[in-house]
């Protein structure tokens, strides 16, 4: 799936007449890409939209464009905060790792001892970081904490590692509509499904993430619950920066000062 799309988007760079096709059934719009900060064409190369509308110069995401925009729009010098983001992955996080100064990027990594790095990335289990206590301003994750075996320990540790009113800027998919729904649980190292199982495509393991939260609307609630933190719930419908998908809204837990 992924690589069909990335063909489709080298295609579309390079083939006039694979554009001309797009062009005529409407399947690409001119906008503003907050993460490459051009003008651009957004391609709609897939059925769903979160996971297939390309900006046609970084290849960006809606939900990737949704976390820059949320990060100019909130915090004006981002590029200067001391950022942790976990599992990082896209045009998203290679801006980040690029243009912040006090960047580290960390990946759930077993066979790296915990805390050491393995190339660019910091090995760490997010619900047992080995980071001091607020260490951060920003902790930034992508579609992690659907897959977090045990969402109340990671939650904690990021909050532990933020300094006083840092910020947790983070995206899922968001089922508003209904309770969060546990899908698997782990019960004495043994994993069970409660739904049926279902995966995500990981980065680096090819095997995909399995699903063990379906979060909704409830989230917020639960995060407070477990952190003390509050949750505000940004959603983007901006079509002319390419945001309007489903699933693209972008949250943003702020701990205490
Ligand atoms: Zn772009």
């Amino acid at each position: 799936m992924q690589n069909k799309i990335t063909r489709n988007l080298l295609r579309f760079a390079t083939d006039s007449q694979f554009r001309q096709h797009f062009i005529e059934r409407g399947a690409f719009s001119l906008g503003w890409c907050p993460v490459c900060e051009r003008r651009t064409a957004f391609a709609h190369l897939g059925a769903e939209a979160r996971l297939s509308d390309r900006c046609v110069r970084c290849g960006s995401l809606p939900r990737w464009r949704a976390v820059i925009y949320t990060l100019q729009t909130h915090f004006a010098k981002w590029r200067d905060l001391h950022i942790h983001e976990s599992s990082p992955y896209g045009a998203a996080s290679d801006k980040l790792e690029r243009e912040c100064k006090h960047y580290v990027g960390s990946h759930y990594m077993p066979d790296v001892p915990w805390g050491q790095y393995k190339g660019a990335y910091r090995s760490e289990d997010i619900q047992h970081q080995t980071f001091r206590a607020g260490e951060f301003d920003l902790v930034v994750s992508q579609d992690v904490f659907e897959h977090v075996m045990h969402p109340e320990l990671g939650f904690a540790e990021v909050a532990r590692t933020l300094k006083p009113d840092g910020t947790h800027v983070f995206t899922v998919p968001w089922h508003g509509w209904q309770p969060t729904r546990v899908r698997t649980i782990e019960e004495a190292g043994v994993i069970k499904y409660v739904l049926p199982p279902e995966y995500h495509g990981n980065p680096i393991d090819d095997s995909g993430s399995l699903v063990i939260t379906e979060w909704g609307a409830d989230m917020p609630d639960l995060i407070e619950a477990w952190t003390g933190m509050k949750t505000e719930i940004l959603r983007f419908d901006n079509k002319r920066m390419g945001m309007n998908a489903k699933f693209n809204e972008v949250f943003v837990s702020r701990k205490a000062r």
